[in-house]
């Protein structure tokens, strides 16, 4: 198998090769899972590949698929396990979206009726047609081919 990146400096690089101790919940050949240190709520959780790869946009197209079916496979054990009755996939990429860990991250948090844990505030655009400008303009800088009805 080849060498996968990794940075001696970062956290969870030190946590997936056990250098520093962790409240493993989960572990395979590409992922590993552990609880937050300061949980959000009961059972907060993070997934993460083996290779540090800082951001999603560092990762490789091919460990897409070990992550999500690691994601689906804890959060179903955090549902079996804490009570909750749902949760929040939350990945926070750069500083300005305040990742602290540069070591790309899925939180999974357990979610309770009544938690008061808030949501984000939802916007609006002005009308349909600057919405529609806006996701022309990504797809032609992206030349993503795809439709819209907007
Ligand atoms: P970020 O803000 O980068 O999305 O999230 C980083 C998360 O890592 C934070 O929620 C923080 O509590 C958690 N964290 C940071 N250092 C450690 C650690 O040494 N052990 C564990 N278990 N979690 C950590
Ligand atoms: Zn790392």
């Amino acid at each position: 198998m080849p060498s996968r990146p990794f940075d001696a400096d970062c956290i969870f690089c030190k946590i997936v090769s056990g250098t520093i101790p962790s409240a493993c919940v989960y572990e395979d050949a590409d992922v590993y899972a552990f609880l937050d240190i300061n949980p959000i709520s009961r059972g907060h959780a993070l997934v993460v590949p083996r290779g540090h790869y800082p951001t999603l946009l560092d990762l490789p197209a091919g460990e897409g698929e070990a992550l999500l079916s690691a994601l689906r496979r804890v959060a179903g054990a955090l549902m079996a396990e804490c009570g909750c009755g749902g949760f929040n996939c939350i990945s926070n990429n750069f500083g300005v979206a305040g990742q602290v860990v540069p070591h790309f991250h899925w939180h999974i948090v357990p979610r309770v009726d009544g938690d008061g844990l808030s949501a984000w505030p939802g916007g609006k655009y002005k009308d349909n047609a600057g919405m529609g400008q806006l996701a022309k303009s990504i797809k032609e800088r992206a030349a993503f081919d795809c439709g819209g009805s907007i």
